[in-house]
């Protein structure tokens, strides 16, 4: 009977080693400026921003609430050549992008591009909040932009 139940787990646990998004980090929500949108969030989840970070490498200014488990990133353009200032000019403020947290940045890099997804960083980099990050073209997920980040 024990040996049964072992055969049993073995499996699943090694199912779960495969699975490497943990969880949805966040949701990337795109506005036009976060002195005038950070205090709509903040009174609608009753929640204060734990962080507010401009990383220069992508001319993007954030902002982030922590809500339980989950996160709110609102993106604000630094630069009109910015991806956020153009995503803007297109299609105006809203939702931008989901993040998913993986163990190893690399191996889920290289696991999505042999099966056929079209990554816009092939290789991680710097993102806010402590991150090392990469984006999925929306492209190959049928248009939903995707990152994925992993803890620095
Ligand atoms: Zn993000």
């Amino acid at each position: 009977m024990d040996f049964i139940i072992s055969i049993l787990i073995i499996p699943q646990k090694s199912l779960l080693k495969i699975n490497m998004v943990k969880k949805i980090e966040h949701i990337g929500i795109a506005v036009s400026s976060i002195e005038k949108s950070l205090p709509v969030y903040e009174a609608l989840l009753g929640v204060k921003s734990y962080k507010v970070e401009v990383v220069e490498s992508e001319f993007v200014k954030t902002a982030f609430i922590q809500i339980g488990e989950s996160k709110i990133e609102l993106l604000e353009a630094t630069n009109p050549e910015s991806t956020i200032a153009k995503f803007l000019d297109k299609r105006g403020q809203g939702f931008h992008h989901i993040a998913f947290d993986v163990d190893n940045i690399k191996v889920e890099i290289d696991r999505l591009k042999e099966i056929g997804f079209e990554l816009i960083h092939l290789s991680p980099k710097s993102g806010a909040d402590n991150k090392i990050i990469a984006f999925l073209h929306p492209k190959s997920t049928e248009g939903l932009l995707i990152e994925l980040c992993q803890d620095k």
